[in-house]
Protein backbone atom coordinates (compact mmCIF):
# COMPACT_ATOMS: atom_id res chain seq x y z
CA UNK A 1 0.00 0.00 0.00
CA UNK A 2 1.41 3.29 -1.09
CA UNK A 3 0.54 6.20 1.31
CA UNK A 4 2.23 9.88 1.69
CA UNK A 5 3.06 11.63 4.44
CA UNK A 6 2.01 15.16 4.09
CA UNK A 7 3.78 16.84 6.19
CA UNK A 8 6.54 16.11 9.07
CA UNK A 9 10.05 16.84 10.27
CA UNK A 10 11.71 13.97 9.24
CA UNK A 11 14.88 15.91 9.66
CA UNK A 12 14.97 17.57 12.42
CA UNK A 13 17.30 16.78 15.53
CA UNK A 14 14.37 14.11 17.26
CA UNK A 15 16.16 12.07 14.71
CA UNK A 16 19.45 13.40 14.88
CA UNK A 17 21.13 9.56 15.59
CA UNK A 18 18.73 7.31 13.08
CA UNK A 19 17.14 9.78 10.73
CA UNK A 20 18.42 7.64 7.70
CA UNK A 21 17.30 4.37 8.55
CA UNK A 22 13.51 6.24 9.94
CA UNK A 23 13.56 7.53 6.32
CA UNK A 24 14.39 4.61 4.72
CA UNK A 25 12.25 2.24 6.89
CA UNK A 26 9.25 4.78 5.85
CA UNK A 27 9.96 4.22 2.07
CA UNK A 28 10.02 0.61 2.73
CA UNK A 29 7.00 0.56 3.97
CA UNK A 30 5.56 2.11 0.56
CA UNK A 31 4.99 5.50 2.32
CA UNK A 32 6.82 8.73 0.65
CA UNK A 33 6.90 11.68 2.73
CA UNK A 34 7.23 15.40 2.79
CA UNK A 35 9.38 16.92 5.17
CA UNK A 36 8.74 20.52 6.51
CA UNK A 37 11.59 23.66 7.67
CA UNK A 38 10.25 25.69 10.02
CA UNK A 39 12.97 28.19 9.87
CA UNK A 40 16.21 29.37 7.55
CA UNK A 41 18.32 26.43 8.66
CA UNK A 42 15.99 23.61 8.85
CA UNK A 43 14.72 24.66 5.31
CA UNK A 44 18.08 24.47 4.01
CA UNK A 45 18.45 21.00 6.07
CA UNK A 46 15.20 19.33 4.58
CA UNK A 47 15.90 20.49 1.14
CA UNK A 48 19.29 18.47 1.41
CA UNK A 49 17.60 15.44 2.91
CA UNK A 50 15.14 15.21 0.30
CA UNK A 51 17.53 15.14 -2.37
CA UNK A 52 18.78 12.64 -1.26
CA UNK A 53 15.82 10.31 -1.60
CA UNK A 54 13.26 9.40 -4.32
CA UNK A 55 9.76 9.36 -2.56
CA UNK A 56 10.87 12.42 -0.76
CA UNK A 57 10.08 16.46 -0.88
CA UNK A 58 10.65 19.81 1.06
CA UNK A 59 8.31 22.83 2.11
CA UNK A 60 10.29 25.74 3.08
CA UNK A 61 9.21 28.59 5.44
CA UNK A 62 9.73 30.19 8.58
CA UNK A 63 6.83 28.85 11.66
CA UNK A 64 4.80 31.05 13.40
CA UNK A 65 6.15 29.73 16.80
CA UNK A 66 9.29 31.05 15.69
CA UNK A 67 8.59 34.09 15.18
CA UNK A 68 8.65 35.01 18.98
CA UNK A 69 11.17 33.72 21.42
CA UNK A 70 9.30 31.51 24.13
CA UNK A 71 9.55 28.42 25.65
CA UNK A 72 6.92 25.37 26.06
CA UNK A 73 6.06 21.71 26.61
CA UNK A 74 4.50 19.83 24.03
CA UNK A 75 2.43 18.54 26.01
CA UNK A 76 -0.93 18.39 23.11
CA UNK A 77 1.03 14.94 21.96
CA UNK A 78 0.61 13.35 25.76
CA UNK A 79 -1.55 11.76 27.62
CA UNK A 80 -3.36 13.75 30.66
CA UNK A 81 -0.61 14.58 32.85
CA UNK A 82 2.53 13.19 31.27
CA UNK A 83 5.37 15.25 30.22
CA UNK A 84 7.71 13.51 28.71
CA UNK A 85 9.32 15.52 25.94
CA UNK A 86 11.68 17.73 26.53
CA UNK A 87 10.67 21.46 26.93
CA UNK A 88 11.29 23.36 23.22
CA UNK A 89 13.16 26.73 22.81
CA UNK A 90 12.21 28.28 19.98
CA UNK A 91 14.66 30.83 18.24
CA UNK A 92 13.01 34.23 16.84
CA UNK A 93 13.67 34.88 12.95
CA UNK A 94 12.32 37.50 10.70
CA UNK A 95 11.32 36.17 7.28
CA UNK A 96 13.94 36.60 4.58
CA UNK A 97 12.51 36.93 1.71
CA UNK A 98 15.55 36.81 -0.87
CA UNK A 99 16.72 33.60 1.97
CA UNK A 100 13.01 31.72 0.77
CA UNK A 101 13.17 33.05 -2.57
CA UNK A 102 16.57 31.36 -3.33
CA UNK A 103 15.07 28.12 -2.00
CA UNK A 104 12.21 27.61 -4.12
CA UNK A 105 14.25 27.14 -7.05
CA UNK A 106 15.56 24.00 -5.99
CA UNK A 107 13.90 21.05 -7.68
CA UNK A 108 12.72 19.08 -4.19
CA UNK A 109 10.94 22.62 -3.29
CA UNK A 110 7.12 21.64 -3.45
CA UNK A 111 5.66 24.26 -1.14
CA UNK A 112 5.99 27.23 0.94
CA UNK A 113 5.14 26.92 4.73
CA UNK A 114 4.09 26.07 7.38
CA UNK A 115 3.02 29.10 7.72
CA UNK A 116 -0.08 31.06 9.74
CA UNK A 117 -1.23 32.13 12.81
CA UNK A 118 -1.17 30.26 16.10
CA UNK A 119 -2.64 32.89 18.84
CA UNK A 120 -2.39 29.17 20.99
CA UNK A 121 1.17 29.66 22.22
CA UNK A 122 1.88 33.28 22.51
CA UNK A 123 3.83 33.37 25.45
CA UNK A 124 2.22 35.62 29.07
CA UNK A 125 4.84 38.10 29.08
CA UNK A 126 5.17 39.25 25.71
CA UNK A 127 3.01 42.25 23.80
CA UNK A 128 0.13 39.98 22.16
CA UNK A 129 -0.90 42.42 20.06
CA UNK A 130 2.71 42.63 18.58
CA UNK A 131 3.52 39.01 17.83
CA UNK A 132 0.33 38.82 16.31
CA UNK A 133 0.81 41.77 14.18
CA UNK A 134 4.34 40.03 13.28
CA UNK A 135 2.84 36.99 12.66
CA UNK A 136 0.42 38.33 10.30
CA UNK A 137 3.46 40.35 8.44
CA UNK A 138 5.44 36.88 7.90
CA UNK A 139 2.05 35.09 6.93
CA UNK A 140 1.48 37.65 4.00
CA UNK A 141 5.76 37.63 2.95
CA UNK A 142 4.78 33.56 2.81
CA UNK A 143 1.72 34.61 0.34
CA UNK A 144 3.56 36.85 -1.48
CA UNK A 145 6.39 34.71 -2.09
CA UNK A 146 3.99 31.58 -2.72
CA UNK A 147 2.62 33.34 -5.55
CA UNK A 148 5.53 35.30 -6.97
CA UNK A 149 6.88 31.24 -7.17
CA UNK A 150 3.30 29.69 -7.79
CA UNK A 151 4.06 27.08 -5.09
CA UNK A 152 0.58 25.97 -2.95
CA UNK A 153 1.34 26.67 0.81
CA UNK A 154 1.08 24.53 3.80
CA UNK A 155 -0.96 26.87 6.59
CA UNK A 156 -0.68 26.29 10.65
CA UNK A 157 -3.21 27.63 12.25
CA UNK A 158 -4.31 27.10 16.26
CA UNK A 159 -7.01 29.24 17.80
CA UNK A 160 -6.97 31.59 14.84
CA UNK A 161 -9.05 29.63 11.99
CA UNK A 162 -11.54 32.70 11.05
CA UNK A 163 -8.97 35.29 11.36
CA UNK A 164 -6.73 32.60 8.80
CA UNK A 165 -9.38 32.22 6.41
CA UNK A 166 -10.28 35.76 6.24
CA UNK A 167 -6.27 36.86 5.41
CA UNK A 168 -6.13 33.86 2.74
CA UNK A 169 -9.22 35.11 0.93
CA UNK A 170 -7.84 38.78 0.80
CA UNK A 171 -5.12 37.09 -1.34
CA UNK A 172 -7.39 34.59 -3.36
CA UNK A 173 -9.82 37.62 -3.98
CA UNK A 174 -6.66 39.38 -5.58
CA UNK A 175 -5.99 36.14 -8.03
CA UNK A 176 -3.35 35.81 -5.81
CA UNK A 177 -2.35 32.31 -4.26
CA UNK A 178 -3.37 30.14 -7.38
CA UNK A 179 -2.47 26.85 -6.21
CA UNK A 180 -3.60 26.76 -3.03
CA UNK A 181 -2.60 24.50 -0.19
CA UNK A 182 -3.47 22.88 2.90
CA UNK A 183 -4.61 23.35 6.10
CA UNK A 184 -2.12 21.14 8.02
CA UNK A 185 -2.93 19.30 10.70
CA UNK A 186 -6.51 20.54 11.29
CA UNK A 187 -8.03 20.77 14.80
CA UNK A 188 -11.14 23.00 14.44
CA UNK A 189 -14.82 22.48 13.71
CA UNK A 190 -17.07 21.61 10.72
CA UNK A 191 -17.57 25.29 10.32
CA UNK A 192 -13.82 25.98 10.50
CA UNK A 193 -13.13 24.02 8.01
CA UNK A 194 -15.88 24.57 5.65
CA UNK A 195 -14.09 28.11 5.28
CA UNK A 196 -11.19 26.55 3.68
CA UNK A 197 -12.97 24.53 1.68
CA UNK A 198 -14.77 27.37 0.27
CA UNK A 199 -11.21 28.70 -0.27
CA UNK A 200 -10.30 25.94 -2.67
CA UNK A 201 -7.81 24.14 0.15
CA UNK A 202 -7.31 20.68 0.97
CA UNK A 203 -7.61 20.00 5.21
CA UNK A 204 -4.81 17.34 6.81
CA UNK A 205 -5.36 15.27 9.71
CA UNK A 206 -2.46 14.14 12.08
CA UNK A 207 -2.52 11.45 14.28
CA UNK A 208 -4.70 13.85 17.02
CA UNK A 209 -7.90 11.93 14.41
CA UNK A 210 -7.24 8.51 16.08
CA UNK A 211 -7.66 9.65 19.48
CA UNK A 212 -9.79 12.95 19.15
CA UNK A 213 -13.62 12.32 19.29
CA UNK A 214 -14.56 15.94 18.38
CA UNK A 215 -11.98 15.49 15.20
CA UNK A 216 -13.34 12.26 14.33
CA UNK A 217 -16.94 13.68 13.58
CA UNK A 218 -15.29 16.67 11.78
CA UNK A 219 -13.09 14.39 9.80
CA UNK A 220 -16.13 12.10 8.69
CA UNK A 221 -17.92 14.90 7.12
CA UNK A 222 -15.11 16.15 4.77
CA UNK A 223 -14.80 15.30 1.35
CA UNK A 224 -12.39 12.42 0.68
CA UNK A 225 -11.56 14.49 -2.49
CA UNK A 226 -10.45 17.17 -0.22
CA UNK A 227 -8.85 15.23 2.45
CA UNK A 228 -4.67 14.77 3.22
CA UNK A 229 -3.23 12.67 5.87
CA UNK A 230 -0.02 13.77 8.02
CA UNK A 231 2.16 12.80 10.95
CA UNK A 232 3.26 16.10 11.93
CA UNK A 233 6.71 13.54 13.26
CA UNK A 234 8.78 13.65 15.29
CA UNK A 235 5.13 15.15 17.23
CA UNK A 236 1.64 14.14 17.83
CA UNK A 237 2.31 10.35 17.85
CA UNK A 238 -1.25 7.96 17.51
CA UNK A 239 -3.13 5.54 18.89
CA UNK A 240 -1.64 2.72 19.64
CA UNK A 241 2.13 4.05 19.95
CA UNK A 242 1.02 7.42 21.84
CA UNK A 243 3.70 8.74 24.52
CA UNK A 244 6.70 7.06 21.75
CA UNK A 245 8.66 9.37 19.14
CA UNK A 246 6.32 9.73 15.93
CA UNK A 247 7.67 8.15 12.81
CA UNK A 248 5.95 8.91 9.03
CA UNK A 249 5.12 5.37 8.53
CA UNK A 250 2.88 5.99 11.36
CA UNK A 251 0.60 7.79 8.84
CA UNK A 252 -0.74 4.57 7.96
CA UNK A 253 -2.77 4.68 11.50
CA UNK A 254 -4.48 8.31 10.29
CA UNK A 255 -5.47 6.36 6.91
CA UNK A 256 -6.91 3.36 8.96
CA UNK A 257 -8.96 5.85 11.12
CA UNK A 258 -10.14 7.75 8.30
CA UNK A 259 -10.97 4.73 6.19
CA UNK A 260 -13.38 3.40 9.97
CA UNK A 261 -14.89 7.08 9.89
CA UNK A 262 -15.67 7.28 6.49
CA UNK A 263 -16.72 4.04 5.84
CA UNK A 264 -13.94 3.11 3.04
CA UNK A 265 -10.83 0.46 2.87
CA UNK A 266 -8.04 1.64 3.89
CA UNK A 267 -6.91 1.34 0.37
CA UNK A 268 -9.26 3.67 -1.23
CA UNK A 269 -7.90 6.37 1.50
CA UNK A 270 -4.77 6.03 0.33
CA UNK A 271 -5.36 6.05 -3.32
CA UNK A 272 -7.40 8.88 -2.69
CA UNK A 273 -5.32 10.69 -0.35
CA UNK A 274 -1.99 10.42 -2.66
CA UNK A 275 -3.81 11.30 -5.60
CA UNK A 276 -4.83 14.31 -3.65
CA UNK A 277 -1.51 14.99 -2.20
CA UNK A 278 0.43 14.83 -5.50
CA UNK A 279 -2.18 17.32 -7.37
CA UNK A 280 -2.13 19.65 -4.60
CA UNK A 281 1.88 19.87 -4.58
CA UNK A 282 2.48 18.63 -7.96
CA UNK A 283 4.36 15.93 -7.47
CA UNK A 284 5.44 13.44 -10.07
ZN1 LIG B 1 2.29 22.96 12.39
ZN1 LIG C 1 4.71 20.80 11.43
Amino acid sequence: MNLIDSHCHVHFNAYKDDMDEVIKRTLEKGVFMITVGTQKDTSVKGLEVADKYEGMWAIVGLHPNHTTEQEFWDNDELPDGEQVTPKIKTRSERFDMDFYRDLTRHPKCIGIGETGLDYYRIPENVDRTEVMRVQEETVRAHFDLATEAQLPVSIHCRDAYVQQAELIREYTDAGKLARRGVIHCFTGTREEAQLFLDLGFSISFSGIVTFSKALQEVAKTIPIDKLLVETDSPYLTPTPDRGQRNEPWRVQYVAEKIAELKGLTVEEVAKQTVINTKNIFGLS
